[in-house]
């Protein structure tokens, strides 16, 4: 392609209004265009990377077995009511009437679309495993837009559904589909985790995140220093033998701590460590008041709270109600002496406390002495704290290092939730009517693209790996007004492009000009044809490594194909 023909309006300046690399980059390298907050245009070079990632996911999702349908953005309400989803989705949700006043919605996602459609055509067993997908724009109202098109409010995903008669064949497809999204993130050059993540309360491990590492990812992950355990930081099981202490047992005293409310006040005024003390929260789980223990330096996880009660609402308690329930508000509240209508839930480590330190329901005060197995009743211990950096591995290998993760896809088993509420059944070898059990899987392919970007860059643009770049080539021409020149890069144009995709810069720009727009699109190597173009000899530069090297025309291809990435 030449570029006097492309439509590439880079910028010199970064924009103000971007704060990451990939955002910063994709605006000044000509990528993309904002239109109004969290809606963007892809111009030509964003559309071609955009084209590329879609190939790749096209490709692994065939060999995974899905096929590719396309289902309209634009959908009825009466599906969503169906679901229940009308309801409960919120202001994520674009919502609009038409003109006859009926309710519409612009899809942030498919699963009422793709299950009335499915419901409508099988009925039978033998027409299952069934496993479509479709690359589409989805809408949602984000709260926060944000990072240019790594939280959008229109972006482009691919969400694929499967259908099928038993959990089988959904672990088959699923393991299938894990596998396909692996090939799809390793393709795309990106360093990535595979995730255990939250399913609300059908357990942890029916749903996965991938999760390209990098430091402005609004997640965190929990992984092994030395296995390739990794889990979302919410869902991370805690599993510690905890040890035992020896020191002796000291009584049960109340202690005076006017004014001091947090842990850390607590700690410090009585000059105990925070690992001491109880840190004792109470929250409403549905309609129900529970007392929450972790030690003082430890988090408690609220998401934990919820699986183990499979509650739908954790909320934590407001003053007034903590008063009205344990008598004190928030800063001295405490396990001793709880009335029975309020359970305790504890993290394990509390059971192992000696000598520790809680509220006493009272306000200004404390107990010390506090021995749980001697003095708690009415005590669940389970795991309801967030893993730390240093705890062991939750599989027995290493220690659990963080990372910030940006999720790019997501793996999720639905079973019969969507199933069931819109009546998509089948029937079995037996002629028994029993609802399709389903799985259904996203990934963020415009996100994917920022993704690359915030992964692949250095001080001078976009470093593309050659599997999503734009282009393979850049040629660049220093002065197209030399006839030699001109004519070496008309001719290397005609038999680059026979191999390769080729950008040829063939504008009358300044060298300085040129070279500057070629560093911050980022193709893999870029081609120079200079003053030793009538030798036949030009110069060809790594984007990535910044090598070059000046090369005889004759030994073009060999060169390039030694260096570019097939
Ligand atoms: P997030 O937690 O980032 O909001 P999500 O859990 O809402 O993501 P899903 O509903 O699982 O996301 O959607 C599937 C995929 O679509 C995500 O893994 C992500 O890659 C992508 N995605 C979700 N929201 C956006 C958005 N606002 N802009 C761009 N991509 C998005
Ligand atoms: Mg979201």
């Amino acid at each position: 392609m030449k570029q006097s023909m492309m439509f590439i309006p880079t910028l010199r300046e970064i924009p103000s209004d971007a704060d990451v690399r990939s955002h910063q980059l994709l605006l000044r390298a000509g990528f993309v265009r904002q239109n109004a907050a969290g809606v963007y245009s892809f111009l030509p070079l964003g559309k071609k990377v955009l084209q590329k990632v879609e190939k790749i996911v096209r490709e692994e999702m065939e060999r995974a077995g899905a096929v590719e349908l396309l289902m309209p953005a634009l959908q009825q309400a009466e599906l969503w009511q169906e679901s229940g989803r009308w309801y409960s989705y919120g202001p994520e949700m674009m919502r609009m009437q038409d003109r006859h006043n009926r309710d519409f919605a612009l899809g942030p996602t498919h699963e009422e679309m793709i299950t009335s459609l499915v419901r409508d055509e099988i009925n039978s067993y033998k027409k299952l495993p069934l496993t479509l997908y479709q690359i589409q724009t989805k809408f949602r109202d984000e709260k926060r837009p944000r990072f240019g098109i790594l939280r959008g409010r229109e972006f482009l995903m691919k969400d694929a559904y499967s259908f099928h008669a038993n959990h089988e064949s959904l672990d088959e497809v699923y393991e299938k589909l894990f596998q396909a999204y692996s090939n799809i993130f390793s393709r795309c050059g990106l360093d990535f985790r595979a995730v255990i993540a939250d399913s609300g309360a059908m357990g942890g491990k029916d749903t996965h995140e991938f999760m390209v590492l990098s430091d402005i990812g609004e997640d965190t992950i929990a992984y092994s220093d030395s296995s390739s355990f990794a889990a979302n930081i919410e869902m991370a099981p805690v599993i510690v033998n905890y040890e035992v202490s020896h020191e002796a047992e000291a009584q049960l005293a109340k202690v005076d701590t006017p004014n001091q409310h947090s842990i850390e006040e607590v700690s410090k005024f009585l000059s105990v460590p925070k690992e001491k003390c109880i840190k004792s929260m109470l929250f409403k789980v549905d309609d129900q008041y529970v007392l929450v223990l972790v030690r003082g330096d430890h988090e408690v996880n609220d998401i934990k709270i919820k699986n183990i009660l499979e509650a739908s609402v954790v909320e934590l308690a407001t003053p007034k109600e903590a008063k009205e329930v344990l008598g004190c508000t928030i800063g001295s509240l405490g396990p001793v002496g709880v009335p029975s209508s309020v359970c305790i839930l504890s993290d394990h480590a509390v059971k192992f406390m000696v000598n520790g330190i809680c509220g006493a329901n009272e306000e200004g005060m404390h107990f010390s002495g506090v021995n749980p197995l001697r003095d708690l009743e009415n005590i669940q211990y389970e795991d309801v704290r967030f893993i730390q950096e240093g705890d062991p591995s939750p599989d027995g290998k290493g220690k659990v290092v963080f990372a910030k993760g940006i999720e790019v896809g997501h793996v999720f088993k639905l079973g019969t939730r969507y199933s069931e509420a819109m009546n998509a059944t089948f029937l079995d070898e037996n002629g028994k009517s029993r609802p399709m059990i389903m799985g259904c899987y996203g990934i963020g392919v415009s996100r994917t693209v920022a993704a690359i970007a915030e992964q692949f860059n250095d001080e001078n643009g976009l470093v593309w790996p050659r599997s999503v770049s734009p282009f393979d080539l850049h040629l660049v021409p220093i002065n197209t007004k030399q006839e030699d020149q001109k004519e070496l890069s008309d001719k290397l144009y005609e038999l680059l492009t026979k191999d390769y995709e080729v950008l040829y810069d063939d504008r009358m720009e300044r060298p300085g000009v040129k070279f500057a727009d070629s560093d911050l699109i980022g193709l893999p190597i870029r081609i120079t044809v200079g003053k030793r173009a009538a030798e036949g000899i030009v110069e060809v530069k790594i984007r990535q490594t910044g090598e070059s090297m000046e090369i005889n025309t004759e030994n073009l291809i060999e060169t390039i194909e030694k260096f570019i990435v097939k």
